[in-house]
């Protein structure tokens, strides 16, 4: 691969997008320097499991993390426990939030996304977001004293953490302002499943229900009162709102940003030499002729490789252009040993078919707009997810003659 006159490489973001492209840097055997500021006490590790598995005990501390990644040729530094504060995209420079400063020929932004909490959440005692591995170590250290828990939010986070706290008998009041729980990521269908599926298993769920305050006594949190009037009194309020991309020390810096960095096809940034990948990246899906952020495992693991492959072909002088990075959204959740799985972006659906499966315990849908599959997603069904994966690829690729994502 070509990398013409890239000396030095900076990837900023420890986890699977970062992991990915820093991986790819090696085996691309780029002979320069990588600088990997990680902003991470250890390795990277899976964040998928954090709301599963480890939660529910079923894993350990040290299993979380992803293979150490071999520098054969020692041209790898590792900066942990350091943060890039802020960048200036003209100069090419990053700066630390150690003090030091390091120039780059080349920059992989892959610093994901943080959760979003509520102003109503901020600075009381016994509320608690999950998006890092810190943040799941303090969810566990609550539960010695079998807490009553109030859930905020009933997407994928906040569904994921009531079934992983009901394997311990909890009481759980899941509580979501939408009229259903993950209708946003399923659909109304597979929505309505879902809510069955937790009620089934003890949990309250109240949907079309806002918290309008949390109460506190001793300075911990006691209740949370809904704007109906209701108070459901609670001991750990999780909260499972969502997340924002990560850019905040990318303000200032000259990049474009929009609910993330904004990034053409490739996803090259608006400055030369500067790639974004991962949960922060808002790219231009050649798939859908639309720009979209995606927050989810595999694509930030294939992304942080096209931008690190792509970053290699972007050199003064290569003789390969960088390719434009195209991909059908998956993704998955586990809820009570259920496998939930979704492929494509069902928005602006104009129709749903059940598919017939051997097991009609489990639902499987595929949508379609204009006469054309658009999305599917299935409860363990997990072969027919990925074969409509296959056929929504192929599909999109004749419609739109769009080249093989790189
Ligand atoms: C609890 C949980 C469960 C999930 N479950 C699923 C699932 O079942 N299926 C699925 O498809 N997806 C799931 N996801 C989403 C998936 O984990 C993310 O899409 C993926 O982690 C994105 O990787 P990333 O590297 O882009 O960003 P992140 O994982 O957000 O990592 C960002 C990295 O950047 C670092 N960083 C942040 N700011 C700075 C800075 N200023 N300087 C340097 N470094 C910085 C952070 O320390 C971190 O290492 C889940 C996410 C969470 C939180």
């Amino acid at each position: 691969m070509a990398f013409e006159g890239i000396r030095r490489i900076v990837v900023a973001g420890g986890s699977l997008a970062g992991y990915s492209a820093v991986s790819e840097l090696l085996a691309a055997d780029f002979s320069g320097e990588i600088v990997w500021v990680t902003g991470e006490k250890e390795g990277a590790y899976s964040k998928p499991a954090l709301s599963k598995e480890f939660l529910q005990g079923k894993s350990e501390h040290s299993e979380l993390f992803l293979p150490e990644i071999a520098d054969p040729r020692g041209n790898l530094r590792i900066l942990r426990n350091v943060k890039c504060r802020s960048l200036e995209a003209e100069r090419r420079i990053v700066h630390l939030d150690d003090g030091a400063s390091i120039e780059f020929d080349g920059l992989i932004l892959c610093t994901g996304a943080t959760a979003r909490m509520p102003a109503i959440t901020r600075g009381m005692e016994g509320v608690l977001g999950l998006r890092t591995l810190e943040d799941a170590l303090a969810i566990k250290a609550e539960l010695a004293r079998r807490p009553r828990i109030a859930i905020l939010g009933g997407g994928l986070i906040g569904c994921e953490l009531a079934a992983s706290m009901r394997s311990f008998g909890f009481e759980i009041t899941l509580i979501e302002g939408a009229p259903m729980l993950l209708g946003r990521t399923f659909g109304a269908v597979l929505g309505d499943y879902v809510r069955e599926l937790h009620e089934r298993n003890g949990v309250a769920v109240l949907t079309g229900a806002t918290i309008e305050a949390l109460e506190a006594r001793d300075g911990r949190v006691a209740a949370a009162r809904l704007s109906d009037g209701q108070v459901i009194e609670t001991d750990l309020v999780l909260v499972g709102a969502g997340s924002a991309p990560a850019t905040g020390w990318l303000e200032g810096s000259g990049l474009a940003l929009s609910d993330g960095v904004v990034c053409d096809a490739t996803l090259a940034s608006s400055h030369p030499g500067i790639y974004a990948a991962g949960d922060i990246a808002r790219w231009h899906n050649p798939y859908y002729g639309a720009e979209m952020r995606v927050e989810h495992w595999t694509s930030a693991s294939a992304q942080g490789r096209a931008a690190a492959r792509n970053l290699a072909r972007s050199g003064v002088g290569s003789s390969e252009a960088p390719v434009a990075f195209a991909d059908v959204p998956y993704f998955w959740s586990d809820q009570y040993g259920l496998k939930l799985q979704m492929v494509g972006r069902h928005d602006g659906h104009d129709h749903i078919e059940m598919q017939e499966t051997a097991d009609r315990a489990h639902p499987l849908l595929t949508f379609h707009r204009g006469g054309q599959l658009v999305a599917a997603a299935g409860v363990n069904a997990s072969r027919a997810v990925m074969r409509y994966r296959k056929q929504i690829e192929d599909e999109v690729k004749a419609r739109d003659r769009v080249a093989e994502p790189c």
